[in-house]
């Protein structure tokens, strides 16, 4: 791939605004480079103000905010870790660094995430074999909000506690409530390609103060109180640098535009792409949801076209168009191919008829109309 290639149209490149630069000036100027400093809290203050969390603490990456968040609700070697199948291989890599198991459960046809009644299924099973869940992995994929109020229910009516990954769902909202805040730990990402970025970058948020001391604490080589460096635990070197927090302020001033962009451009192919026979855009939202649309994705209906999410797929490449397919589930991947899973055919026909079209913020209505205008070409 060419790095200056401009004619081509990615999936969900960075976006940057114009104060970035100015936050990024003053870290160097002021000799902020060294981890830690006032781009780092100015940005972890931002995250609460946007989210209402009472704690957040910035981070390497989204990953590393999982990773921590499983280790603060106790997951260690042995656990079992509930987990949608249908999100990305980040979702449940940390179970996998802790020791614990990950136990895949379906999506549901509204919303593509957690479906309620099989979780409910996976807790029950799960429990006759004598395993008590230690915790709850939520995601909201492509921005859209779980069935929090159904999921939450369940959670609480077992006793596990509920990590929220929020990764692709920073400005989305349930219940007029911004994600992010309905964990007893959520986590967001800022890798490039997600709705902000700090080129890479994650944060770890909750209301609770005891996790969030040992949050700050573990990500920072779980230093003990003393002048020399001792230590009693393993610790982690998880923090975000000051400098890329810097870019996390620019960008948070942002936000609200940015969610705005992204549905304006989910409202534009919903208008452009409709009555083309056997396609279909994701659902609407629920109500008393919003998405952030962090990216617009379409189903193919082999009952109606013939043309194949591949095909399409080939076809934009050949206009110098980037599409993906949706996530492919993680019980149909050789890396979980031993994992237990609850149902699978709902999210098995998602990744078989699914395609993710260019959704970036800086997409001109020229370039939209390059993307709706090549597939009508095919379809
Ligand atoms: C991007 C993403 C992550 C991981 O975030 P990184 O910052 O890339 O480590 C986790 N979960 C989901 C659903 C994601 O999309």
């Amino acid at each position: 791939m060419r790095s200056q290639d401009y004619d081509r149209l990615y999936l969900s490149p960075p976006h940057l605004g114009r104060h970035e630069i100015n936050y990024l000036h003053k870290a160097l100027e002021d000799n902020w480079v060294a981890p830690t400093g006032p781009n780092l809290d100015g940005f972890e203050r931002d995250i609460c103000e946007f989210t209402g969390a009472g704690h957040c603490i910035a981070l390497t990456s989204g990953t590393a905010a999982i990773h921590l968040g499983l280790i603060l609700l106790g997951v260690g070697p042995g656990d079992v870790v509930l987990c949608p199948s249908f999100t990305f291989v980040a979702t449940a890599n940390p179970i996998t660094y802790l020791g614990a198991t990950p136990v895949f459960v379906d999506s549901e046809a509204d919303t593509w995430n957690l479906c309620p009644e099989r979780l409910r299924e996976a807790i029950e099973d799960q429990l006759r074999q004598g395993r008590q869940p230690k915790a709850l992995l939520v995601v909201h994929l492509y921005g859209m909000p779980a069935k929090l109020r159904e999921i939450l229910a369940i959670a609480a009516e077992y006793n596990i506690p509920v990590l929220e990954d929020a990764a692709e769902a920073l400005g989305s909202r349930y219940a007029g409530q911004p994600l992010g805040s309905f964990g007893a730990v959520s986590v967001f990402s800022f890798n490039g390609n997600k709705i902000l970025t700090t080129s890479g970058g994650g944060a770890l948020v909750t209301n609770n103060s005891d996790l969030a001391r040992r949050a700050r604490y573990l990500a920072s080589q779980a230093k003990d109180a003393a002048p020399h460096y001792q230590h009693s635990e393993t610790g982690y070197n998880y923090r975000l640098s000051n400098l890329l927090a810097g870019i996390g302020r620019g960008q948070m001033e942002l936000i609200e535009d940015r969610v705005k962009r992204r549905r304006e451009i989910y409202a534009w192919y919903r208008e452009h792409l409709a009555g083309i026979p056997g396609l279909q855009l994701a659902p609407t939202e629920p109500t008393g949801s919003r998405s952030n649309r962090w990216l617009t994705t379409l189903l193919l209906d082999p009952a109606e076209t013939t043309v194949t999410p591949e095909q399409l797929r080939l076809h934009l490449e050949t206009r110098n168009i980037e599409s993906r397919p949706l996530w492919k589930p993680l019980h149909l991947q050789p890396l979980f191919a031993t994992a237990p899973m609850y149902g699978g055919n709902l999210c098995a026909d998602l990744f078989a008829r699914g395609l993710c079209l260019p959704s970036g913020t800086a997409m001109t209505e020229m370039d939209l109309r390059r993307v709706t205008d090549a597939v009508k070409e095919i379809l």
